[in-house]
């Protein structure tokens, strides 16, 4: 039997008792019926994750939940005890995390026919509220399965957010009415490195659907991303009249920076954008929508008549302010569909006359440091610096013969992740993010192992208290969580953690 809860994130605090809760097969989870659907999702994933082919074999032992009047929503209190094990929460969240706790437990000790756990006393509450993960569904497309099976081990730790990059360059991903092509053109690319075939998809809106409620089970918010005005290729195929020169426009095989963007000077982009919104609008129940405002290139504006009318308009000086203007509108736009947007951190180059509304979320990607003067201007914050750790998609290790972008990130610049570390105004970080941008990652098996186990070290970034949080005690913690994650299916990287380098 484990001598120790071993557990990633790590908790807040584990007491020890005297005596031990044993119990054959699964144990009931029942107590408070406001946690009737959190116990049976979290019974229905023990089941599956312990293959157990009679779920209720558990003797009448029982996991009992007690709603608390007051508390942190996602806190929770969980009592093992010889008779039953006992789970105390303000809320659906903080029941769900600390029964995703006790399924870590019960994966590592199920043998057969049941598990025991020592008795403890465990106390846990996360660090920060937004603990988020980054899949880029654009330069290749993943289908529903696996990213449901990827949220469902996300929320395993904790994760709370799955950010959801649906269109870019190289595929749009979005079924929106009003605009049929943007899916029947924009989501399919002719792949030159599969000899001229054609790849892609696109989610249908029950698919979505489906994604939306079955994170929602596990407690985690479906924030989408739809990029205006950069990252444009795939509406301009579909739509070329949106472009400054009309095109032609191809749905980009190729990987990085574009100069076609859409026009800013065409009204269709507002009236693109209301379409759009409206759909998430119909699709997310988040409260958020991230609008990217990433690496939008100017020569086009500079070039293009409608745009130097426009420059008139606004009483902007070069084109390259007129990003502000636009960011302004679609804030705006979200605004009166109830919704904040987000943005990254190139959203504060913004200008006198258009300043980015305090409204907006920036979410802080080329380092910290745009972050930190966000939170100095009132934004509140999301860190996420690809020079930290949080960019998945780079390599484990410098081996040229591992997969992902050459650079390097590994798994302790991952733990090492604080979000606050530089800033003055820690109240305005949200917290952070783990990206994965799939130019390179091509298949769901390669995303997971670019996936785990950094994630799982992000996660104890985020939510350990830092009083506790130590990489050594991680370092002893993980090989019996990867054995966990293997038990999941997932493929995972096992080689150096990377604290000597
Ligand atoms: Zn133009």
């Amino acid at each position: 039997m484990l001598k120790e809860l071993r557990s990633i994130p790590r908790p807040a605090s584990i007491r020890y008792r005297e005596g031990t809760f044993q119990c054959t097969g699964l144990p009931e989870i029942g107590g408070d019926p406001c946690f009737r659907r959190v116990a049976g999702v979290v019974k229905e994933q023990l089941v599956q994750d312990v293959r157990a082919g009679d779920p209720t074999g558990g003797e009448g032992k029982r996991i009992v939940c007690t709603k608390v009047p007051d508390g942190e929503p996602e806190a929770y209190r969980i009592r093992i005890a010889p008779e039953a094990i006992s789970l105390n929460a303000a809320s659906e969240k903080g029941a769900y995390h600390g029964l995703q706790t006790l399924r870590q437990w019960i994966l590592s000790e199920y043998t057969g026919d049941g598990f025991s756990l020592p008795c403890a006393d465990i106390e846990d509450h996360p660090r920060f509220p937004w603990r988020g993960f980054m899949l880029d569904t654009s330069r290749h497309f993943y289908t529903v399965p696996f990213i449901k099976r990827l949220i469902d081990a996300l929320s395993l730790h904790h994760i709370n957010v799955f950010h959801w990059h649906l269109t870019d360059d190289q595929g749009w991903r979005l079924p929106v009415a009003a605009y049929p092509l943007l899916t029947e053109i924009g989501s399919r690319r002719l792949e030159h490195r599969r000899r001229g075939r054609y790849s892609g998809g696109f989610y249908t809106e029950d698919d979505i659907r489906e994604v939306v409620a079955w994170a929602a089970d596990r407690q985690i918010d479906v924030v989408p991303e739809v990029d205006l005005p950069g990252h444009a290729s795939a509406i301009l195929a579909a739509y070329p009249g949106l472009g400054c020169s009309g095109g032609p426009y191809q749905v980009e095989d190729r990987f990085g920076i574009f100069e076609d963007v859409l026009c800013a000077g065409n009204d269709g982009l507002f009236h693109l954008a209301a379409s759009v919104f409206d759909t998430l609008s119909g699709l997310f129940p988040s409260s958020y929508v991230h609008i990217g405002g990433d690496e939008v290139r100017f020569q086009r504006w500079e070039a293009c008549p409608k745009c130097q009318k426009r420059l008139e308009e606004t009483g902007l000086k070069s084109p390259k302010e007129l990003q502000s203007w636009i960011t302004v509108k679609l804030t705006r736009m979200l605004e009166e569909r109830g919704k904040t947007a987000i943005g990254w951190d190139e959203v504060m180059e913004d200008t006198e006359q258009y300043p980015l509304p305090p409204s907006v979320v920036v979410m802080s990607w080329r380092g910290t440091k745009g972050g930190i003067q966000a939170s100095e201007r009132g934004h509140r914050v999301i860190m996420t610096p690809e020079t930290e750790g949080c960019y998945l998609d780079f390599r484990h290790t410098e081996d040229p013969e591992e997969p992902g972008q050459a650079r390097l990130s590994t798994v302790y610049a991952a733990y090492s992740m604080d979000p606050v570390r530089e800033t003055s105004c820690e109240a305005a970080i949200m917290g952070g993010q783990g990206n994965l941008w799939s130019e390179l990652i091509y298949a769901g098996k390669i995303a997971e192992y670019m996936v785990f186990p950094r994630i799982c070290a992000l996660a104890e970034a985020l939510w350990t208290p830092p009083e506790v949080k130590d990489f050594d005690d991680f370092s002893r913690r993980l090989p019996v969580h990867q054995e966990r994650l293997d038990k999941l299916g997932l493929l995972q990287y096992r080689g150096a953690l990377g604290k000597d380098q």
